[in-house]
């Protein structure tokens, strides 16, 4: 069964449709890309997937779970989903290492002990084992979202989304945190990204979604989405 999949899922602002008809699947293991022009409803499509955003009819399933059901318990939702946003939005009072071992400490009840070694080792894994007393102040945009990266992980989710990683970053910076993302991607991560970043696409996607006027108007592969004529 897919780990995620969308049924007849419309969604509104108001009365603007944002997505219509969306009818979809998610695989465990895949990396997605949603790409597509800016108002096309990327955005909204995946934070629906974590309830940031209500939707107005049909259902999302993760692991069989309608994630939009009344009564569901929030927090545990979204701490079984890892979500990277455009802004880092870090906790900026505290360090490095503390912002990747509050969740798992809170949500998950990891000891400190436990919660401190997996954090480290996530860090080191993102490039950042040498910043782990820094505050995010004190670091450059790309190691921010880096951290945010590596927090995400530490909850163990089946699925990290991704919403525009890289579009609020130094373009000299862009590449260290898409070189991070393909790292998870090696290692079967499942990925749900929405970038404009085509060279990952082409590269690191499984498959690509280009969604325009809140459909997903094309599903492809990178390669016969980038050779089309
Ligand atoms: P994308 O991510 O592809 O740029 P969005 O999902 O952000 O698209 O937006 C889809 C549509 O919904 C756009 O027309 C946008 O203006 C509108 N929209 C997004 N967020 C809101 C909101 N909070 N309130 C009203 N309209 C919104
Ligand atoms: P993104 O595409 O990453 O959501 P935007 O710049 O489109 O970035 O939106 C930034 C914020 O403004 C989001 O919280 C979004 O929901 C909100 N927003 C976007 N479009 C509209 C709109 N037409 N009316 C009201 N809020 C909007």
């Amino acid at each position: 069964p897919p780990l995620i999949e969308f049924q007849q899922v419309h969604k509104r602002y108001g009365d603007q449709p944002a997505l219509v008809d969306i009818n979809e699947q998610i695989h465990a293991g895949e990396v997605l890309v949603v790409c597509g022009p800016s108002g096309s409803g990327k955005s909204t499509l995946i934070r629906t997937i974590n309830r940031l955003e209500p939707i107005q009819s049909g259902r999302i399933l993760l692991k069989g779970q309608d994630v939009h059901r009344p009564g569901l318990d929030l927090n545990a939702l979204r701490a079984g989903i890892g979500f990277v946003f455009q802004q880092f939005n870090l906790f900026p009072h505290l360090k490095v290492l503390e912002n990747c071992t509050l969740a798992p400490q809170r949500l998950l009840g990891l000891g400190a002990d436990e919660a401190r070694d997996r954090a480290t080792q996530l860090l080191q894994r993102v490039g950042l084992g040498h910043k782990l007393d820094a505050r995010p102040d004190q670091l450059s945009g790309g190691q921010q979202q880096r951290v945010a990266i590596a927090r995400a992980l530490a909850m163990q989710p089946p699925v990290l989304l991704f919403d525009e990683p890289t579009s609020a970053l130094d373009p000299e910076m862009v590449g260290e945190v898409l070189a991070v993302m393909q790292d998870l991607a090696r290692d079967g991560m499942t990925m749900v990204c929405v970038t404009h970043e085509m060279g990952f696409a082409a590269e690191v996607a499984d498959r690509l979604w280009f969604m325009d006027a809140g459909r997903v108007l094309e599903r492809a592969t990178p390669q016969a989405f980038f050779s089309d004529p």
